[in-house]
């Protein structure tokens, strides 16, 4: 797999799917808190985080910082491994390291 390095756009797409979470959250919330649905609102919280989430594993990738060697990572592992903004902590598949491996865009 191709990888190269983040760029505006790539922090913009990110922006933008926090805003349609943000924007559907909002809206659904005036309509369902009202009928006293608040299980259905959590409900499509986590559906959304899951889109966001799966979406981040197949669109970035991790570069560790003790080898080099270039990974993806599984939906389970992007959602239970910490951000460090534009670094995550992560072991290495290759070194086995545990590092604060750098942000890159699956090309
Ligand atoms: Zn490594």
């Amino acid at each position: 797999m191709k990888y190269r390095k983040v760029e505006i756009k790539d922090a913009m797409a990110v922006v933008w799917r926090i805003i349609i979470f943000v924007t559907i959250e909002i809206v659904t919330a005036n309509y369902l808190l009202e009928k006293g649905l608040i299980w259905l609102w959590i409900f499509i919280i986590f559906l959304l985080l899951a889109w966001i989430v799966s979406w981040h594993c197949g669109y970035f990738g991790y570069e560790c910082v003790k080898c080099g060697h270039k990974q993806t990572i599984t939906f389970i592992k992007e959602f239970l491994t910490i951000n460090l903004v534009n670094r995550k902590y992560l072991k290495c598949e290759k070194c086995g390291k545990w590092n604060r491996a750098k942000l890159l865009v699956v090309n």
